[in-house]
């Protein structure tokens, strides 16, 4: 959309010259002013980076709806029971194997948003993910969480590039989603993913599984927040409280209950 365009360039040149109008105005005598013009250019800049679902500087999809360009909105009542399944942080060699064979039992399917540098080690489990009818998408090559949203052009840009081009060598896919790790995307991102044909993709359902080892607890809070054409999200690569593999725990379970619910997993 326009507006998301325009709004992403008024941000990002407004923390450009915020400091140049800052000492400008502090020079003159004007220091709240000055202040001022930093605060809110930071102001607008983190809300945008640090609220995952927050569109005011380029498009977030949160719904099946919007991912198949129905409209904007979170899955509204009357949809179909479709929800889209996305995996993050794989493929993971003690994980992706029995996701995909839960996958299959219960006839679902996927989007595995893998990290390229996990994608380039275990290049045979990106195939099956492929050749079992789910969908690869972009991740960052080396997931850096607690850095990646304060990331610049260059460092940003290099992240989702060697991400897209690994997967393209190993896969011959041009992946069509990406995932900013914890959905941190600041408008740099959100430029750069539009400059290369991606779409950023949020999140409507999450048990906290990055975080989070208990199942049960996973699990409760998956079931309150799922709805007819929300996005799920879930995590591979963590071990449970209980001493097993975290990701096929909670996906056996959270298939049973989708079946029971009358809800199918699809890929837009
Ligand atoms: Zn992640």
């Amino acid at each position: 959309m326009r507006w998301r365009r325009t709004l992403r360039h008024v941000v990002i040149f407004w923390n450009v010259l915020a400091p140049f109008a800052a000492i400008t105005l502090v020079l003159g005598s004007y220091t709240w002013l000055g202040l001022a013009v930093v605060v809110v250019g930071h102001a607008m800049w983190l809300t945008s980076t640090m609220i995952p679902s927050c569109q005011w500087c380029g498009e977030v999809v949160t719904s099946l709806a919007q991912a198949r360009g129905d409209g904007d909105s979170a899955g509204a009542e009357g949809q179909d029971k479709e929800v889209w399944l996305t995996i993050d942080d794989g493929p993971h060699p003690e994980d992706t194997p029995h996701l995909l064979d839960l996958l299959d039992a219960h006839q679902a399917k996927a989007t595995f948003f893998f990290i390229g540098a996990h994608a380039k080690k275990h290049r045979k489990l990106v195939r099956q993910v492929i050749k079992r009818g789910h969908e690869v998408a972009n991740h960052t090559m080396n997931h850096p969480q607690y850095w990646f949203w304060a990331y610049g052009p260059g460092a940003a840009d290099r992240e989702m590039d060697e991400c897209q081009k690994v997967l393209g060598d190993v896969a011959d896919v041009t992946p069509r989603w990406f995932r900013a790790p914890a959905g941190f995307k600041n408008p740099i991102v959100q430029r750069h993913a539009e400059k290369t044909g991606m779409r950023v993709v949020g999140w409507s359902a999450r048990g906290r599984d990055g975080v989070v080892t208990d199942k049960e607890q996973v699990l409760q809070r998956l079931y309150s927040e799922i709805r007819p054409g929300g996005i799920i999200l879930m995590h591979e690569g963590r071990v449970a409280d209980n001493g097993g593999r975290l990701a096929p725990q909670v996906l056996g379970a959270l298939l049973e209950w989708l079946g029971k619910n009358g809800y199918r997993c699809v890929v837009p």
